[in-house]
């Protein structure tokens, strides 16, 4: 008969492999900070699309440990309510002073991030992707602009200013990651706007 012996590098390994498969069986998980997103979408991007690019944004975050809510519609309003609110709104077209690469904007004061939803399509035949994927990093992308509460930009990973086909996929199959350090500065945002509000 084999037995195995584990190592205790496998050992940590499944503690974490089971401290994941926990969380993923407890969606109101309550120290997992929330933040939810009103999503107008003005633009023709079917809901569908908008939803599928939604769940994998989703997930990216989740693997940072903060959970993200859509509202999509008034059903999607609940009592308990998410600790900071911000509002994503899908244009049919960039500004024309937006700088050509642009595919988004965070405005951080007003707790909002457009996305251009022309650009999106564009940049998503060049670099041959679904274009649900490239909205998906689009909205990961800005959404992570206003959780840092910063503008500025990173020389790898989700906050780069600058992606190829091989930095998207890297996001969206989630090698490429937040920072340890702004995954901190993100939580440490989020818990600050939450006790800020009025109750
Ligand atoms: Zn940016």
């Amino acid at each position: 008969m084999r037995t195995f012996r584990l190592t205790p590098g496998i050992g940590a390994a499944s503690v974490l492999l089971l401290a994941s498969v926990l969380r993923g069986a407890e969606p109101h998980s309550v120290e997992m900070p929330n933040v939810g997103v009103v999503v107008r979408n003005f633009s023709a991007a079917p809901l569908g699309l908008v939803q599928k690019a939604e769940a994998s944004c989703q997930q990216i975050y989740r693997a940072a440990g903060i959970r993200l809510t859509w509202i999509n519609s008034v059903e999607d309003v609940t009592w308990e309510g998410p600790d900071v609110v911000f509002r994503a709104v899908i244009l049919p077209q960039a500004p024309p002073s937006r700088a050509l690469a642009a595919f988004g904007t965070a405005l951080r004061e007003r707790q909002e991030l457009l996305l251009y939803h022309d650009r999106i399509v564009r940049f998503a035949k060049i670099v041959d992707l679904p274009m649900q994927s490239m909205l998906s990093v689009a909205l990961v992308h800005e959404i992570g602009h206003l959780l840092l509460d910063s503008d500025d930009h990173t020389s790898s990973g989700i906050m780069r200013a600058e992606w190829d086909r091989e930095d998207l996929n890297g996001i969206l199959r989630g090698q490429s990651h937040f920072t340890s350090s702004q995954v901190r500065r993100m939580k440490a945002n989020i818990e600050r706007r939450g006790s800020a509000r009025v109750r």
